[in-house]
């Protein structure tokens, strides 16, 4: 937009005179508004029950639903394992057996491998970035066009911001230093690391700490400082690296049966929406000051040396994550589509971040 019509066009805004046609409209449909008709939907949940943090946000988002609409919805929150397993979430939501599902989209990538790119992958972008892909970068439209397939729509409802690179018990100085490395890291990080000469083991959350203490793996990664610091991996573990380049920042989602989000009143879609958006505000906030008081608590005890990864050996895991990530793109049409706007965006970012972020968090 030249200088000119950017004038006229702020001056338009300030005067109101740009939405004054659908705005009479939308007030039109607002007062046919049924406001009598009660709503009692449930919630199930990836996160077993009261998880800090991630599942936390689902019981605010049903408090601040039941508030914002004076009661005409309620939500019943249940952790994994109360109603369904937390792997059948999206199974459960795409039946219409639960009207809502909390959960990350990369845990259904055996429903399409495009789903990975609505969460996080390797080297990919940041909690911020991903935002801006999300709302304003075409991300949304994608992430929609794919979950209407199973009868789904879907909204970011948090992010666990940049993760940790995990907790070893081996030195890693060199890229060769992962060969043979027993690492409990899941997803294409998993695979990252496979290509690299590593075994990815799977893991569940219950079995992790057994597991490193008494050596069946040799690292682990979990998510960040706070959830860390909670598993206790830092009694058991000689180094914690950074940064977390296979999850640089992993957003959590809503999920709603679209049959049942489509036959909602606007003002019940709209307050859906924007608890959401809220809870991904309030779940970011979250892990940054969680994160911020238990990194200086694993610093203060001392019993860990943290680490950085060599330039070398983010170099060479970036070249890995790229063939991994090509052969992704090359599964089908639409996830090569989601690849394209993915990369196309984190490329420009990158750009941007390098004169922003970057720059100032260099001084
Ligand atoms: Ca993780």
């Amino acid at each position: 937009m030249d200088r000119k019509k950017f004038l006229r066009h702020s001056a338009a805004a300030v005067l109101g005179g740009v939405a004054l046609g659908s705005c009479s409209q939308r007030e039109a449909d607002i007062q046919k508004i049924d406001i009598s008709k009660k709503y009692k939907w449930k919630m199930v949940t990836t996160w077993p029950p009261n998880f800090p943090v991630l599942g936390e946000a689902c019981q605010l988002f049903a408090d601040w639903v039941a508030e914002m609409s004076m009661g005409q919805m309620t939500i019943k929150v249940y952790g994994a394992g109360e109603l369904i397993p937390g792997l059948e979430v999206f199974d459960a939501v795409s039946s219409g057996a639960a009207e809502i599902g909390n959960g990350a989209s990369y845990y259904w990538a055996g429903k399409s491998p495009a789903t990975q790119f609505f969460t996080s992958v390797p080297f990919g972008m940041n909690a911020q970035q991903m935002n801006a892909w999300m709302y304003r970068g075409g991300g949304m439209a994608l992430y929609h066009e794919l979950y209407r397939k199973f009868g789904l729509i879907g909204f970011p409802s948090g992010n666990t911001t940049v993760q940790m690179a995990g907790w070893f018990n081996k030195e890693i100085n060199t890229i060769e230093d992962f060969k043979g490395l027993k690492m409990r890291i899941p997803g294409l990080g998993g695979k990252v690391i496979s290509k690299a000469g590593g075994t990815a083991v799977l893991s569940s959350g219950s079995e992790i700490y057994t597991n490193l203490e008494r050596g069946v793996i040799d690292a682990t990664e979990w998510i960040g400082p706070y959830h860390d610091y909670v598993m206790g991996f830092h009694k058991i573990a000689k180094y914690y690296y950074a940064p977390g380049w296979h999850e640089p920042g992993s957003v959590l989602e809503n999920i709603f049966n679209l049959r049942d989000f489509e036959s909602l009143p606007p003002h019940l879609k709209s307050i859906l929406e924007t608890a959401s958006a809220r809870m991904n505000l309030w779940v970011i906030s979250e892990f940054e000051a969680k994160n911020n008081e238990y990194l200086g608590k694993i610093q203060s005890e001392g019993n860990v040396e943290i680490r950085q990864f060599s330039q070398d050996v983010m170099n060479a895991l970036k070249k890995y994550t790229q063939e991994v990530l090509g052969e992704l793109a090359s599964e089908d049409e639409f996830t090569k589509k989601v690849y394209d706007s993915f990369t196309s965006f984190a490329a420009g970012i990158r750009n941007w971040a390098g004169y922003s972020e970057k720059m100032y968090h260099s001084m």
